[in-house]
């Protein structure tokens, strides 16, 4: 989609370091950290957000992606905190889907 940021990333339009790639996910460190691990995992489908998001099986496939860089990152046994900012009040300025993880330090409990 035009002017989207995500968009032209996956396009390579923009470039990022990607930590995952396939023929629907793209996973890339975000640009500004908010904790040593922050990876944003997106679908390649242009979609606003997880309220328009009725493709389930493409939903099976972040979560499978999701638990691989969990796994890759080492933040299985300490946690970690997966965010989908949504919308207005949930303060999310890129409107094109996407999950971060956060995690390699103890999270704040105020979000
Ligand atoms: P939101 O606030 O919409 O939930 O998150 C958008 C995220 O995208 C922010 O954490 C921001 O740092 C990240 N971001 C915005 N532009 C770029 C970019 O060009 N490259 C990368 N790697 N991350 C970006
Ligand atoms: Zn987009």
């Amino acid at each position: 989609m035009e002017d989207c940021i995500f968009c032209k990333i996956i396009n390579n339009e923009i470039p990022s370091s990607k930590v995952y790639e396939d023929d629907d996910i793209l996973a890339f460190k975000d640009i500004n950290p908010q904790a040593p691990v922050h990876i944003i995992v997106i679908p390649k489908k242009h979609i606003r957000n997880i309220l328009e998001l009725n493709d389930e099986s493409l939903l099976a496939k972040i979560h499978r992606v999701i638990k691989k860089i969990v796994k890759e990152q080492n933040l299985e046994e300490q946690g970690f905190r997966l965010v989908t900012n949504t919308g207005e009040d949930g303060c999310q300025t890129v409107k094109h889907l996407h999950f971060h993880i956060l995690g390699g330090i103890k999270l704040s409990e105020n979000l």
